[in-house]
């Protein structure tokens, strides 16, 4: 007789995400800061809160040729470079890019070249419109959104990575708008206020408004929004079925790491492989965003990407919880160049409309404009 998910996989959309995924195969990931500075000093960069920058790279490029070595040994096949800033260490990154699959995430102010770096997924991060980008992260100078805009203006490699606090949800309209007309699609992400800020960075007000900015994108945008509604749900809330996101259930936490010892035992899945490896290329952390920050504050979507892919077996009780797991596995896949590029446009609407429960399109057709 076959399983539910067998049965699932008659229907020939999910079939078809299904055989991509397959076809691209498992991923035995990593994550690595190249650099352990950056030219920019975001409020509530856990990066720096958390003391990160305390392990410095070497000068010796080789060093990169013999982790590359050994973690191709070990099977890594994907690595996430994340910060300090990758733009100002391009040589290393070029050599990770043709090491592995990889994705990085810049703040766009150094445009990363399209030679030696082409297919590269980049996720460039912004807070908010002009004036909150400028006020968070430029210091009040630097209007870092209109320069990454510039910089990476019809680039098919580069998508947003949209962090959104509480009390800026009004803006989520414009700037993606601003985003979506620059040629690039959006992932969203929700402001941790490491440094207790709190007002409207408080992530205790929760994301609810967030959340009905993020369905009334989607439902304007459904070929660029990197998202589902469920997705968003799932990392605002921490919550996934029963489950309660934090240190216990986290999925990308450094397997061998001493701080993780009550952790990989607690029976919860986990990313076996992963490794948060710090600029020295060598020590290594908690997981890729935290040293011993609180995970309460922790809303990174990448992880809960993690969270989701790993818990399969909870998706298992219904067609529509499948077609969840499935189209956030798929969407990681596209987001990180893994699958077909033009199929992934195609289906991206379809993907939407599937997972945009029909409380999201009630809410918002009810309240708001959503085209
Ligand atoms: S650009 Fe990134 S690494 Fe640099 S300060 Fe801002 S959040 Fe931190
Ligand atoms: S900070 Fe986030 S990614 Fe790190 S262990 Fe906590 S929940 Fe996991």
């Amino acid at each position: 007789m076959a399983s539910p998910s067998e049965t699932w996989l008659t229907d020939p959309f999910l079939a078809r995400l299904h055989s991509a995924v397959r076809s691209a195969g498992p991923l035995r990931s990593i994550s690595v800061d190249l650099t352990n500075v950056c030219n920019l000093r975001c409020t509530g960069c856990y990066y720096f809160a958390e003391g990160m920058d305390a392990a410095a790279p070497s000068d010796d490029l080789d060093e990169m040729d013999t982790f590359i070595a050994r973690e191709r040994d070990r099977g890594t096949n994907f690595v996430t470079v994340v910060g300090g800033e990758p733009s100002l260490a391009l040589e290393p990154l070029k050599k990770l890019h043709e090491a592995f699959r990889i994705n990085v995430a810049t703040n766009g102010q150094i445009p990363i070249p399209r030679d030696g770096f082409e297919g590269l997924p980049i996720g460039v991060s912004v807070w908010g419109n002009r004036e909150t980008d400028r006020q968070l992260r430029g210091g009040g100078k630097i209007d870092v959104f209109e320069r990454a805009l510039a910089n990476y203006s019809g680039d098919e490699r580069a998508f947003w990575y949209y962090t959104v606090a509480p009390g800026h949800a009004n803006e989520v309209e414009g700037v993606v708008d601003r985003c979506v007309a620059n040629g690039n699609r959006v992932l969203f992400n929700f402001y941790s206020d490491v440094e207790s800020r709190g007002g409207d960075l408080d992530y205790r007000q929760g994301f609810d408004t967030v959340r009905e900015a993020i369905d009334r994108m989607i439902l304007r945008y459904p070929e660029s929004i990197l998202m589902t509604s469920l997705l968003a749900e799932v990392v605002s809330t921490g919550r996934l079925f029963g489950a309660q996101w934090g240190h216990a259930t986290c999925t990308s936490v450094t397997a061998d790491h001493p701080v993780n010892e009550d952790r990989v035992r607690n029976g919860k899945p986990f990313n076996r492989h992963f490794k948060a490896y710090n600029a020295d290329l060598r020590s290594t952390r908690r997981c890729c965003t935290g040293v011993d920050r609180d995970c309460d504050s922790c809303f990174d979507t990448w992880e809960h990407f993690s969270w989701v892919m790993l818990n399969l077996r909870s998706h298992l009780g219904s067609k529509s919880d499948f077609t969840s797991w499935l189209t956030t596995m798929y969407l990681f896949y596209f987001i990180n160049g893994l699958v077909d590029a033009e199929e992934g446009a195609m289906l991206l609407p379809e993907i939407h409309r599937r997972t945009m429960g029909e409380r999201s399109k009630d809410r918002c057709q009810t309240n708001l404009t959503c085209s």
